[in-house]
Parts: C-alpha cells; structure tokens; sequence
C-alpha cells in the first residue's frame, strides 16, 4: 500500500481458531458473552451468572490457566470446563531486559505471527505498551510499523493477553486471602505498540473493558490511554464506548505536512480532528487529551509550528498536554531527530503558553524498544528505502 493509496478500514480479524480439539479459548470473551458459551455448552441457566462469575474471577482476579484449580467449583464442573474450554494467552518466545530495566517481549499469536509488548518501570508506577494489529494499514512515514503491511487484527484475547503475560512474566498475580499490593508494577497501559488500535475497534474495546472490570485486572480507566493517528469516526466511540485516556498522534501544525507525515490526514483534515478532540473530555469526562508530537529535524520543529500548535489548540479550547517525542531513528528512516536545543526551544514555547510540554525520554534504546520501533519478526513486505524516501516527498 502506498501512502497515497485510499484508507480503508476493510481489515478482519480472521474467526478465532478452536483451539485443539475444538475447545474454546474464554480469554477475551465479555462477561455476557462468557455467560451464553457456559450456557451452551450445558451449564444450566439459572447457575450460569454465577459461574461465569467464578471462572472470570479465576481468570482475571488471580491468574489461573487450569480449571482443576478454580476450587470453589464442583471436581464434575472443572472437568466438564476442561473438555470444552481452553484459558489461552500469546506465548512468549523472546524476552530482552534493557540495562534501564524495561522489558520486551516478543508474544506469538495464532497463524504464527509475533507482536512486540514493552514494559516500562518507573518510580511508582509501570507502563505496559501494548499492540493491536500485526503490522498497520496506515503509512505514517517515520514509523517504522508502518513500513509493514497489515496482516491482521489482534483478537481480544490476543489483545487482554498482552496484559495477562506481562502479569506472569512481573508475577504480579494476587494470591486468594493474602492482601494485595498497591503498588502494582503493572499499573498503566498505553495502546501505543504496533498497530492503529481504533482500526481494530470492537476487539480493543472488549479488551479494554476486561482490563477495567473491577474483579479481575481492575485498572482504572483513567491508567489505559489509547494512542490513535486520528480516526476521526471512532474517536467519538472511543469517548462513549471506552472512556479511557486519549493520546493522538497529532505531529504537524499544518495539513501539507500532516498529510505526508501522518497519511490519515488526507481522510480527516486537522480542522475535523481538532473538532473531534474538543468533544472527548465531556463525553469520556477525562481529563487532559495528549498531544503526541514527534520531533523531527527542519520537518515540523520551528518555532512557527509550536506557535501554531498552541493555536490550534487554544483556538479549540481542549484542555491538552503536550509530549514531544524525540523521533527514533531505524534503519533507512528518511528523518532526522531534531538536536536538544531545538526540542527543549519548543518545549519552552509550548510551556510559556500554558501547557505541560514533557519531553518524553527515550527508554530502552538498546533494546530497541522504543515508540515506532516496535516491529514483528514475522515482518513482510519491508518497503525500500528508495519507496519510503518517495513517499516521504524527499
Ligand atoms: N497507531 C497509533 C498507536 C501506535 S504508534 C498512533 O499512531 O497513534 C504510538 C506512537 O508512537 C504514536 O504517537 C506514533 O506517532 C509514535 N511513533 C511512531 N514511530 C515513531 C518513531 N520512529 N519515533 C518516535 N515516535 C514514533
Ligand atoms: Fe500505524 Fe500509528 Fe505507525 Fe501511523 S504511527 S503507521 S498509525 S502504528
């Protein structure tokens, strides 16, 4: 796909695989829906909230992946359970710690495919950056996921068991009557991996929904932001459907450069997206939208567009904090990250009018696991460089 080429928004998740035998994974699965699949699979309806009550708390609360150990269950239900069902999450194949302590993980997910989870400690708190697609369909063009072809949707399972294995790997699970820690280590999720996650809507937001249910991984909507490039339609439904933190992908003051840099653009124009945004907060009754902004040398890091940016902002009254990103070079990238001076003079700018302007620092570089170098080992199609400087109006 080129960066000209229309956006679609055609993707599917492919049916979720019985796994063998048949069985069916109940990761992933909203608490309704847990519910009808006891239910046709022979658990007597009058029983049934109150069991799927049971196994999401085994599940979600305290980690378990075996029904023989839900004990406040009958040995003749756990069985039954074990026949039919199955309590999967993506498997870890690659581990790398960074010598700042974040984590990355390379999971694979049904077909073979591998997305890549970051963990990120820091003082308090701990963020884990989660994926949504294989690859993308949109072509941001310093991104390096976006050099990568769409190959699918994560499932919600795949997307909620991003979490579940961070949850193993940082054994973070509570133990049933022991109290449980309020310093969480996993206590932040940012959907900023590979992938446009509102692309992958329905899949996201059960995830989401599973994350935030208080009996289970009970993380606050106001702990998950979701990062999108700016799909206008769906930024609504994210406030309506969600309620979480919204970060965009915003990066340029003006359409000429926000169509090259972030393609989207082309579909929903600056103007429309800005709209978009000034409805959020009231709607989710969030709090301040973040404005990600990836700094790139002589592209869009004068003091024109920090003026500018400030502008539109004001202009459109949205209560904003602005997170300058120092852009992450990869191999052929046609950018440069522009110098400190020039990020911390921006910074300023955007400071001296009002807003928090943080400069995001880079962590886990020598593990290459920073934003938009997230990128599958399955990876196909890698563009040239030749293509993307093309693309790039270089
Ligand atoms: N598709 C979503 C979320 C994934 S990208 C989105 O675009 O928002 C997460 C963040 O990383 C986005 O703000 C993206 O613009 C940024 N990013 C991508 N590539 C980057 C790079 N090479 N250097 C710095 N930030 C990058
Ligand atoms: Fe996709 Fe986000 Fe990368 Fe753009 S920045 S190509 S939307 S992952």
């Amino acid at each position: 796909m080129t960066a000209s080429a229309p956006i679609t928004q055609d993707v599917h998740t492919i049916p979720r695989k019985l796994p063998e035998g048949g069985k069916i994974n109940l990761v992933g699965l909203t608490r309704d829906r847990l519910r009808e699949v006891l239910i046709e699979n022979g658990t007597p309806q009058k029983q049934a909230k109150m069991r799927a009550g049971q196994v999401w708390q085994w599940i979600y609360q305290w980690g378990k992946r075996d029904f023989h150990e839900m004990t406040n269950l009958s040995k003749v239900y756990r069985a039954e359970l074990d026949e039919r069902f199955t309590i999967e999450i993506p498997e870890v194949v690659n581990k790398l710690v960074s010598t700042d302590g974040t984590r990355k993980y390379l999971v694979r997910i049904a077909g073979g495919h591998e997305v890549e989870v970051v963990y990120i400690p820091e003082d308090g708190r701990g963020t884990l950056c989660i994926s949504s697609q294989v690859g993308c369909t949109l072509t941001c063009s310093f991104c390096h996921t976006g050099t990568q072809k769409l190959v699918r949707n994560l499932t919600a399972a795949e997307v909620v068991g991003q979490i579940m294995m961070a949850r193993d790997d940082l054994d973070e699970w509570p133990v049933p009557g022991q109290p449980t820690d309020q310093n969480r280590l996993l206590s932040n999720i940012v959907l900023m991996g590979m992938g446009e996650p509102l692309y992958n809507f329905d899949n996201v937001r059960d995830a989401m929904k599973i994350a935030m249910d208080p009996e289970g991984i009970a993380l606050s909507r106001r702990r998950i932001t979701l990062s999108t490039s700016g799909v206008v339609p769906e930024i609504a439904r994210t406030a309506n459907e969600i309620g979480c933190l919204l970060a965009i992908s915003f990066h340029a003051t003006t359409d000429d450069v926000r169509d090259v840099l972030v393609p989207i653009n082309k579909r929903w124009n600056i103007e429309e997206l800005l709209q978009s945004l000034a409805a959020y907060p009231k709607v989710s009754n969030s709090e301040r939208i973040t404005f990600e902004y990836v700094m790139l040398d002589g592209v869009n890091d004068s003091d024109e567009d920090a003026h500018r940016l400030i502008d539109h902002i004001k202009r459109h009254n949205i209560p904003a904090k602005i997170n300058l990103i120092p852009f992450n070079e990869w191999p052929g990238a046609p950018y440069k990250r522009s110098s400190n001076n020039r990020i911390r003079a921006f910074s300023n700018i955007v400071f001296d009018a009002g807003y928090a302007s943080p400069i995001r620092k880079t962590r886990g570089d020598d593990i290459m696991a920073a934003c938009g170098q997230l990128k599958s080992a399955t990876e196909r199609a890698r563009k040239s460089r030749k293509q993307i400087e093309s693309e790039a109006g270089l």
